[in-house]
């Protein structure tokens, strides 16, 4: 993996990603998609739908609106505990979210626990048992110990909103300012994320809204209008992808955290008493969607809650290697009943589901998968970016994109424009372009047009020589081995097909 900083340059100088509000010195937090970018999420975004939707007969989908009636946020719980613990460091003014200093502490002592692992693998040599090393070190042990320690209370403190104890903590542990160094804080505060808008011309008839922070209340609210109209039986699920907003404390990390962006969701209903089934099912289906894409099985991991949000009886994050550590990537939740039941409550409609077989009337307790569609791209992104030496000793910089999601699939490359290859080529591509994202290319030197290829990450570069006039043959130039075959014109359709079909690539993971 690149250097973070390179990534965020690559990724602004390939069309991918853009600071939004650029000519204005940008907007904090809040990002534009380019040429290349917008192709790429959606594509994930198709990957994501059709291993929801279109292969599960169980789950359909749904767009619901960002604007919700205000009582929504009342009877989600969000107006009263939609909120961060934020601390400032006096001397520096730099705002805090208290929680996460406490965490990034015990990420360096997990560091420190990570080295020690290093040292006795190196001493051990292939004799090394790391799960009885890490089980029986003195002091492995006690780091460990302390990282349980330190969660366990913060938890604790959050449940219970004792926020004195929080700051307590931050003091015990000495943890200074980043910036300032000091220790020197404010106390903790509550902060609510929600950012709140208008509805309405005039004043009097005007209502006080707020933008969504999550997209599954659409879902919940429209449970009956959807299980009532395709008369799906529990257990189904309700998927949808859509904008979310909040107002981060901190916003830092390029596309992780941002204050608007996209969530790919799905609660799945079912009958109460089978949620940890369900809910371990999940877990281990959307660990295998992501493993699908063929990225290092070692990047994710599961994280299970200590501290659980008020909805929830069993919570765990997929956690991603990202370019700055372990960190959530997508959230699995048993939602208990809360939401259903508070929303009866609030809006004195019954949402009950009637269960013909055993005839009798229930609230469905819920599964929640929720992903963030940029951390997702975050992810895809950092680790398909490579530079690699080359054996003349020059190198390149390649994106190793999973194939199915690459923004061009096929690029056309003409040897040279005269003797009739430039227009060979805009043949091909004209046929192609019905299949497939297809780029044309006959500027600069060939080898140049491949690097330029593979820094967007287009899988395949076909290029057209004069041999070519004379066999309709094309050589077919691989992204990731660089290797070359010559086929057929009349078979490059089918030869990229091969590559893009999503059978392929589910399959053996659909479970
Ligand atoms: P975090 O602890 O990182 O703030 P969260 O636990 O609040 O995340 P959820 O409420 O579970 O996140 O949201 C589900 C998913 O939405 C997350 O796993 C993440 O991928 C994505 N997400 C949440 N907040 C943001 C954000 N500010 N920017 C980008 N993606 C986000």
């Amino acid at each position: 993996m690149l250097d973070f900083k390179k990534i965020i340059s690559h990724a602004k100088e390939y069309g991918f990603i853009f600071q939004s509000s650029d000519i204005y010195d940008g907007l904090s937090a809040v990002y534009d998609y380019g040429q290349n970018g917008v192709l790429l999420k959606n594509n994930i975004k198709d990957y994501w739908w059709k291993s929801m939707v279109q292969i599960n007969p169980d789950i359909v989908g749904i767009d619901s609106s960002i604007f919700m009636h205000p009582t929504t946020w009342k009877a989600s719980g969000h107006v009263d505990a939609f909120n961060d613990p934020l601390i400032d460091n006096k001397d520096s003014k730099k705002r805090y979210r208290a929680d996460v200093l406490i965490e990034e502490y015990c990420s360096k002592i997990e560091k420190k626990i990570k080295k020690e692992i290093i040292k006795a693998k190196k001493r051990y040599g292939e004799k090394f048992n790391e799960k009885e090393f890490t089980a029986t070190n003195p002091r492995v042990k006690s780091y460990n110990d302390k990282i349980k320690n330190i969660l366990k209370r913060l938890a604790k403190s959050l449940d219970k909103n004792n926020l004195m104890d929080v700051k307590l903590l931050i003091e015990e542990l000495q943890i200074t300012c980043p910036v300032s160094g000091s220790k020197n804080w404010t106390d903790v505060r509550q902060f609510n994320l929600m950012f709140g808008t208008k509805i309405g011309a005039s004043s009097e008839s005007s209502m006080e809204l707020y933008l969504r922070p999550e997209t599954a209340q659409g879902i919940f609210l429209n449970f009956l209008n959807v299980q009532k109209s395709s008369r799906l039986k529990i257990p189904f699920g309700i998927a949808q992808i859509g904008k979310a907003f909040r107002n981060e404390i901190i916003a830092r990390q390029f596309i992780f955290r941002m204050r608007e962006f996209e969530q790919m969701e799905m609660q799945f209903f079912v009958k109460p008493g089978s949620q940890k089934k369900w809910y371990e099912k999940w877990k281990e289906r959307r660990l295998n969607w992501h493993l699908s894409l063929g990225l290092n099985k070692e990047n994710y991991r599961f994280h299970d809650h200590e501290k659980l949000a008020h909805y929830a009886d069993l919570a765990s994050d997929i956690e991603f290697n990202f370019p700055f550590g372990f960190k959530e990537l997508e959230g699995i939740h048993s939602r208990t009943d809360f939401d259903l039941k508070s929303h009866e409550k609030f809006s004195g409609k019954k949402i009950k589901f009637f269960d013909q077989k055993s005839n009798e009337n229930f609230t469905p307790y819920v599964i929640e998968t929720s992903i963030g569609l940029d951390r997702m791209f975050l992810a895809i992104f950092s680790h398909s970016l490579n530079e690699e030496k080359l054996e003349d000793g020059s190198s390149r910089i390649v994106l190793k994109l999973p194939e199915i999601l690459t923004p061009v699939k096929v690029a056309i490359l003409p040897l040279v424009k005269k003797d009739g290859l430039s227009k060979l080529g805009d043949k091909i591509c004209k046929d192609l372009k019905w299949s497939f994202n297809v780029i044309y290319d006959e500027k600069d030197a060939i080898g140049r047009r491949y690097r330029r290829q593979d820094a967007i990450g287009t899988p395949i570069c076909v290029t057209i020589d004069h041999q070519t006039l004379k066999d309709q043959k094309v050589t077919i130039r691989d992204r990731d081995t660089m290797a070359q075959e010559r086929v057929k014109i009349k078979n490059i359709n089918e030869f990229i097909r091969n590559k893009l079909d999503f059978r392929k690539w589910l399959e053996k993971f659909d479970s």
